[in-house]
């Protein structure tokens, strides 16, 4: 017998999966909604022109590749933090933040999630029901238990605010409770700022762990309103973890280009913290790579490069506003009797659009149009040229 004749094929990842399915099907009308990307009016993935100028200063310097610190680029880490704590935070002034360049938002997950098995082990793990599909497995597969809290509401297409306050108090203490910062990936649906407030104060109250995943910030209401929440547990001025991801709002997903940051009880607990993360890095991948992480670094600490990401950011976040816009118009057209305006107070790049599994198989079948079986769709991925053929199609399988 050979060393892996045990081994099972694995399931396949759903939505990678579903790309698969989408470049075998030959139909020359057919429309990808199940992706997490946001593509352009012209169904392209951008390249940002700050990213572009960044690139091209980067080039021009013809700059030798090191190795970078195992926490990474210093000026990329300052920028992060700074991002989602602002730049006045007194916790950064205190010197109780520490953040390291990671790869992506899920390296900064997994870095966290191996950083606080080593702090409780036994730790409990709650993400929301439902979550981004890789929240439980990175956290299982870092060694914990992971169950949900509720958080979607399928009869009001919004928030289960009640359901989530109970089960976040119904915690054991020291759980660490996986928090969507904004645009909550799959549904949508978001929580007010008063909500949010509640939400820090039973955290706290709770003695949890909050682990805040922003992987959209600017892709709701802007940079600065973005972060609120992550603001609100900094001034209850708890300990907690961060990742963010610039994969979206950089439009560069194939860099790994993310962080974790990691508020702490004071400057001395910080540099404790930080020789055991940068532990878990060295054992993990040693370092991170310089090319992402340095045009990120770039157009963070330049103003003008800066201002220049904030508009074209700004422009991804209108366009996705419009496409959610005439998709209601669409729909109520196209004979949708239901009142789908619950889409347009959705944020971000997702929708959980209300369609039913076997809705979401019709559409595949008869149309082409591709979603997640949960009915999300990717809004990022409707332009001026697919959305009326969408809109259409949906009516139809959704009346
Ligand atoms: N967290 C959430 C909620 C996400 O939706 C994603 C990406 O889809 C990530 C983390 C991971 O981001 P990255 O691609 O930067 O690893």
């Amino acid at each position: 017998s050979t060393l892996f004749q045990a081994v099972e094929l694995a399931p396949r990842d759903p939505i990678l999966g579903l790309n698969e399915q989408f470049n075998a099907d030959p139909r020359s009308t057919k429309v990808n909604l199940g992706v997490g990307v946001y593509y352009d009016d012209n169904g392209k993935i951008p390249l940002l022109a700050a990213v572009h100028q960044a690139e091209v200063a980067r080039v021009q310097l013809a700059a030798a590749r090191g190795y970078l610190p195992i926490e990474g680029i210093a000026g990329y880490n300052k920028g992060a933090q700074e991002l989602v704590l602002g730049k006045n935070s007194p916790l950064i002034g205190a010197g109780r933040v520490l953040t390291m360049q990671a790869l992506g938002g899920t390296g900064a997950l997994k870095i966290g999630a191996d950083f606080i098995k080593q702090l409780v082990p036994d730790a409990k793990v709650a993400i929301s029901d439902p979550s981004w599909e890789n929240h439980r497995a990175l956290f299982e597969r870092a060694g914990f238990e992971v169950v949900n809290y509720p958080y979607y509401d399928a009869v009001t297409h919004g928030l289960n605010f009640k359901g989530m306050i109970e089960g976040l108090r119904s915690l054991p203490q020291k759980s660490v409770v996986v928090l969507h910062a904004c645009c909550h990936n799959p549904t949508g649906v978001d929580l007010t700022v008063d909500q949010w407030r509640e939400v820090a104060q039973v955290v706290k109250a709770s003695n949890l762990i909050p682990f805040l995943d922003i992987a959209y910030q600017g892709f709701g209401d802007g940079l600065e309103a973005d972060a609120s929440a992550v603001r609100l547990f900094a001034d209850l001025d708890m300990t907690m973890f961060i990742s963010s991801s610039f994969s979206k709002s950089f439009s560069l997903y194939g860099e790994r280009v993310g962080a974790l940051t990691i508020v702490t009880g004071s400057q001395d607990e910080s540099s404790r913290v930080l020789s055991q993360v940068k532990r878990v890095i060295r054992t993990n991948y040693s370092n991170p790579p310089t090319h992402g992480g340095t045009i990120v670094s770039t157009v963070l600490n330049n103003p003008e490069l800066f201002a220049l990401w904030d508009k074209e950011l700004a422009g991804m976040r209108d366009r996705i506003r419009l496409m959610r816009k005439q998709l209601v118009e669409k729909l109520t057209q196209y004979g949708v009797k239901e009142d789908c305006s619950y889409v347009m107070k959705q944020r971000g790049m997702f929708s959980f659009s209300g369609m039913t599994a076997p809705q979401v198989e019709r559409l595949r079948a008869e149309h082409g149009i591709y979603a997640v079986s949960t009915g999300r769709i990717c809004v990022a991925a409707l332009n001026s040229k697919n959305i009326d053929t969408v809109a259409k199609a949906m009516a139809e399988v959704m009346k």
